[in-house]
């Protein structure tokens, strides 16, 4: 029988704005093994920031179920918090604070003990390059530092699921390179991670498992290869082309609104 970390049944969510209904995502069911890194694909506004927010406690789904290790997400949702890191697609760092504080902060809420904060916070500010600016007021780095520090941050305090909303974007090839390295790190120690991104190469060389939504839907989950065979191609890159028929329109000008 397959452990399932994290389940999710019929998940909803619609947006409210001035010009009517957006339908963000539409009754999606997925699930993740615990222990494996899962690929989670969609064209530009496919609806997956969506999903990881609600699936982390960020957003209020409007229907459907979330379930962690067999409890559902409502029961005990400060217990799931610690569970899980995420690395958000925007900037959600405290840019009054400095790199050190940031994590000081973000290991206490987490229950982290000081030494253990300091222990764990050099070791991944190196990895990251941010050592000699930790005293930096955040406010004052670069995209590529911020978003770096974004993903020390998330891997803190060795969450058993780590979130990833396109972590790689913004970050030259030497720190792609390096959050892979930490990332497959953590997968051996027994993090399961979850990641969105559109560098189909990455998801091809590490996912076990891909989930690929368009317009708030579900088209396809399965193993890289089997949604080859399904499509009938020979890379995921053309899976993905095949599946989400893509016109170049982003969904975002093509959403699902009712007005
Ligand atoms: P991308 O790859 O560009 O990051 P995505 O797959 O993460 O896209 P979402 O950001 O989840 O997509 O957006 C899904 C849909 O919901 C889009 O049509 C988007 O315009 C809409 N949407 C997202 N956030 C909001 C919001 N706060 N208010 C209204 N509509 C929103």
């Amino acid at each position: 029988m397959t452990d399932n970390i994290l389940e999710v049944r019929d998940l909803v969510k619609n947006y409210k704005t001035k010009k009517g209904t957006t339908q963000a995502v539409k009754g999606i069911s997925f699930h993740v093994e615990r222990g494996e890194i899962f690929g989670f694909l969609g064209a530009n506004g496919a609806g997956k920031s969506t999903t990881i927010n609600m699936v982390t406690t960020q957003l209020l789904p409007d229907g459907g179920q979330i379930i962690y290790d067999g409890e559902d997400l409502t029961a005990d949702t400060a217990a799931i918090r610690r569970k899980i890191g995420v690395v958000a697609q925007h900037n959600n760092l405290e840019r009054s604070l400095t790199a050190e504080e940031n994590l000081y902060f973000h290991g206490r809420y987490f229950g982290m003990k000081t030494s253990e904060i300091k222990e764990r916070s050099q070791e991944l500010l190196t990895k990251f390059g941010l050592w000699d600016r930790r005293k930096d007021f955040v406010r004052n780095y670069s995209g590529g530092m911020a978003q770096r520090l974004k993903i020390a941050r998330a891997m803190l305090h060795k969450p058993e699921i780590l979130f990833l909303d396109e972590p790689t974007t913004g970050l030259d090839p030497n720190y792609r390179n390096i959050l892979w390295d930490q990332m497959l790190k953590m997968n051996r120690e027994g993090t399961t991670i979850f990641l969105t991104t559109h560098y189909m190469e990455e998801v091809e060389s590490f996912c076990r498992h891909v989930a690929i939504m368009k317009k708030g839907e579900m088209l396809a989950c399965g193993t890289v290869q089997e949604l080859e065979e399904k499509t009938g191609t020979q890379s995921l890159n053309d899976v993905f082309l095949v599946l989400t028929n893509h016109d170049g329109v982003d969904d975002r000008q093509s959403a699902n609104k009712e007005e």
